[in-house]
C-alpha cells in the first residue's frame, strides 16, 4: 500500500501510541473507515528520552490496517530495525534526517528495493537543507512540528516556513514528495498547517483520540474542526 494521492488533501494518519489498547480491534475497526493511513512510533530511548511502540506492534498493525502504515523511527541506529520492519508489513519507513546521514543513500536503497516508501523526519531544529541531496527519492517528508519525545509537545511556530519551504522546492525542483506535518496537529494550528502546505496530519490526542471517547465521534470532531478552521469541505 502506498501513500494517498488524494485529489483534495488532508490525509489523516493515526497516530497509535495515542490510541487505547485495551480496544485496540474495536479502534483499528473505526480507523479503517475514518483515517486514510496509521503513523507508528518507535522510539528506543537514547534518539530521544522515551520508550514507545516497536516492530512487533507494526506487525500486530498490519494484520488488520487497510490504509499504509508510516514508521516513524526515533532510534539512534534505525539501520538495525529496517528489515525486520519490511518482514512485519510496514509499508513507508521514515527515519530521521539526524540519524541516517552518514548512509543516507543506502538506507533509502535498502527500503525502496524491498517495495516499501522511503520516508525521512527532520527534528525542528534541522534545516531542509540537510537533506536536500536526497530528496528526489523521497515520498514522504515529514516535518516535527513540536520536539520528539512525547505527545503534547509544544506548537513550533517557526515550521511554518520550512512547510513553505518544503512546498516550494518541491514545486521548483519537480519533485513528488507529500509533506507532513507531526506535532500538535490540531484545531489550534490546522488553519496556519494548511496555509503553510501540508497534506498530511499525524493526529494523535489532540486531533482526535482524546477529542471523545467514542472514537467515532473524535474522528467526526477532527473532521469538523479542520473543516471549519481551513474552509474546506471534506
Ligand atoms: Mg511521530
Amino acid at each position: 500500500m502506498n501513500i494517498p494521492k488524494q485529489a483534495n488533501p488532508p490525509i489523516f494518519s493515526a497516530s497509535l501510541m495515542c490510541m487505547n489498547m485495551l480496544d485496540m480491534r474495536e479502534q483499528f475497526r473505526i480507523l479503517n473507515d475514518r483515517i486514510q493511513m496509521y503513523h507508528v512510533d518507535i522510539m528506543d530511548g537514547h534518539f530521544c528520552k522515551n520508550i514507545t511502540l516497536s516492530p512487533d506492534f507494526v506487525k500486530v498493525c498490519a494484520s488488520v490496517a487497510e490504509h499504509p502504515i508510516d514508521v516513524h523511527l526515533m532510534v539512534e541506529h534505525p539501520g538495525d530495525f529496517i528489515d525486520q520492519l519490511i518482514r512485519v508489513g510496514a509499508n513507508i519507513i521514515s527515519p530521521h534526517a539526524e540519524t541516517i546521514n552518514v548512509d543516507a543513500f543506502r538506507t533509502i536503497d535498502r527500503i525502496k528495493s524491498a517495495g516499501c516508501q522511503m520516508g525521512v523526519v527532520l527534528n525542528p531544529s534541522t534545516p531542509l537543507s540537510y537533506v536536500s541531496h536526497y530528496l528526489n527519492h523521497i515520498d514522504l517528508l515529514t516535518i516535527m512540528t513540536v520536539d520528539v519525545g512525547y505527545s503534547g509537545g509544544k506548537f513550533v511556530p517557526e515550521m511554518l516556513d520550512k512547510i513553505r519551504e518544503a512546498a516550494r522546492i518541491r514545486e521548483e525542483r519537480g519533485l513528488h514528495y507529500t509533506i507532513q506535518v507531526d506535532g500538535a496537529c490540531n484545531a489550534a494550528n490546522f488553519k496556519a498547517m494548511d496555509e503553510a502546505g501540508a497534506e498530511a496530519y499525524v493526529v494523535g490526542n489532540t486531533g482526535l483520540f482524546a477529542m471523545d471517547p467514542d472514537l467515532n465521534r473524535a474522528a467526526d470532531i477532527l473532521y469538523a474542526d479542520f473543516s471549519r478552521e481551513t474552509g474546506k469541505a471534506l
